[in-house]
């Protein structure tokens, strides 16, 4: 079998080995032209197209255990897939052993002392739907498609970020295969180096097995969804955004969004297509409180669409799912904002009537709260100045549309990054911003982070990701 070694030369594996190894698994294996080959190395973003040499779908922490030491004694490039929802494909590496974790999809709760042990296949849906059943949620992100360990190893951010932190913050343990092929505990009283570095560092220390959360009374009913006015409204709707979200009460996230109207039945069929600007909003505390706290959304102007009710958390997590598809191409660029100034809003204005994808949209989610609280040393997801995220995401169909909607996102991050805070949201970076942007990312956690990757993997064997080279 032909594979590529971690620094990229081709190598002939001989065929009694492979097949000595492939014995030991469990879980499945495919090779290119096999019937599940094409959707286990497929990731979301439909730009990235990567031929990885073998998929392994690991059945248990021993499959894991057997394919990073087989990994390793024939130097074979390593990557792993976990929801496969990194914008850059970081999942994906063209002759690797791919890792892909969709068996290993199991969530225990554990009520006594409000944590859920997920392992690292879980989508955002999987561990939702697990602890609701309690009416205990982890914080997570937006859509529940979205793999766990990309997302948490990253940092994380969602609904309950204001009042808990980035999802990293909310991480009690980890159990990871490291470079050695040993199952490791990380947590505040075992290997803490590694601990610290796993919330936010990546995939740079091994292959995460599974994620131990904090968990927090939410639910099983909130109130959330979405109200949209058309763009003309969009001066008014943003100033009141800016203002409601300055004086929100923790319980309350708001994002605001500028975008063609999506083919959603909620919104008049005449309009879909048509520039509208749109509040999303959850209250994730008692919902007859909720209901008073967004009123100022529900009676401003006349809107298109109210989707902003009682709901369940569950379900308010899954609501974005049908306008994020796996396979559309997608580029997108990022900063993290202080605050929101009104010249900001303008600028979101002209950039949201540059639009030429019927996919595409300007996004600020509000993160402020918890997470300002920590110190900067706490953990490598850092930037606890961060109070928004701005999100320029071109989203089309077509490859012969790529340079047009790369070139709006672009043009339009250019000309708004001043309002940055100087950093960026790792797990946000796309492919050609690697490595470049990794460090306005991790800041001065990055010397740190080196030497824990020197530790833990200093042969850099985990490199399918924001890479840190080990020192
Ligand atoms: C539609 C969409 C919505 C999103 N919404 C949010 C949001 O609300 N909040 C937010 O914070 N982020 C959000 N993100 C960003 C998201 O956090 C990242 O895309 C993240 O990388 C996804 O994780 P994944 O497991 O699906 O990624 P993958 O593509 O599978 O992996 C990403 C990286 O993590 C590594 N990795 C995966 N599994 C493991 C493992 N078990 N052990 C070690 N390394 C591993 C991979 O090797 C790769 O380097 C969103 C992304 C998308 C596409």
């Amino acid at each position: 079998m032909n594979m590529k070694t971690r620094e990229g030369r081709e190598v002939e594996l001989n065929q009694e080995k492979v097949d000595s190894w492939r014995v030991q698994l469990r879980g499945p294996a495919f090779l290119p032209g096999d019937t599940r080959y094409d959707e286990s190395r497929t990731v979301w973003n439909g730009m990235i197209d990567r031929r990885p040499s073998i998929v392994v779908r690991c059945l248990g922490i021993a499959d894991v255990i057997t394919c990073v030491k087989f990994a390793r004694d024939n130097d074979i490039l390593l990557c792993i897939k976990g929801g496969g929802h990194n914008i850059a494909g970081l999942a994906s590496a063209d002759g690797a052993l791919m890792l892909d974790m969709s068996l290993m999809r199991g969530v225990w709760v554990n009520t006594q002392n409000k944590t859920a042990h997920a392992q690292a296949g879980c989508l955002l849906g999987d561990v939702d739907r697990e602890t609701q059943v309690h009416e205990l949620a982890a914080v997570l992100g937006f859509v529940s498609l979205t793999g766990i360990a990309g997302l948490t190893l990253g940092g994380g951010f969602g609904y309950l970020t204001r009042r808990w932190g980035w999802t990293a913050d909310n991480v009690v343990g980890v159990d990871i295969v490291t470079a050695d092929a040993r199952l490791v505990r990380a947590s505040s009283d075992e290997n803490t180096d590694l601990f610290w570095a796993l919330r936010g560092g990546g995939g740079n220390f091994g292959v995460v097995t599974g994620i131990d959360y904090a968990l927090y009374p939410v639910g099983p009913e909130i109130v959330g969804g979405v109200v949209a006015w058309p763009a003309s409204e969009a001066p008014k709707v943003l100033e009141l955004y800016r203002t409601l979200a300055e004086n929100a009460p923790p319980e309350l996230t708001l994002a605001a969004m500028m975008r063609p109207a999506p083919p959603a039945p909620w919104l008049p069929k005449d309009r879909h297509g048509t520039p509208i600007v749109a509040l999303l909003a959850c209250y994730s505390g008692r919902p007859e409180v909720g209901e008073k706290a967004v009123a100022p959304i529900k009676s401003f102007g006349n809107p298109l669409g109210d989707i902003l009710v009682r709901r369940p958390y569950a379900q308010l997590q899954s609501l974005l799912d049908a306008t994020q598809p796996k396979g559309r191409r997608y580029y997108w660029k990022s900063e993290y904002l202080p605050r929101i100034e009104p010249a900001l809003c303008e600028k979101i204005l002209v950039h949201a009537g540059r639009i030429r994808s019927p996919h595409s949209a300007v996004i600020l989610f509000q993160i402020d709260g918890a997470l300002n609280r920590l110190g900067g040393e706490h953990s490598p997801v850092g930037n606890r100045e961060a109070r928004y995220v701005l999100n320029l995401a071109g989203s089309w169909e077509h490859p012969d549309e790529d340079g047009v909607h790369i070139k709006w996102a672009r043009d339009a991050w250019n000309d708004m990054r001043v309002f940055s805070t100087g950093g960026t949201y790792i797990n946000f970076l796309t492919e050609e911003e690697v490595p470049e942007r990794t460090g306005a990312a991790l800041g001065k956690a990055l010397q740190r982070l080196a030497e824990v990757k020197k530790r833990w993997d200093p042969e850099n064997m985990f490199r399918t990701n924001h890479n840190i080279k080990p020192v």
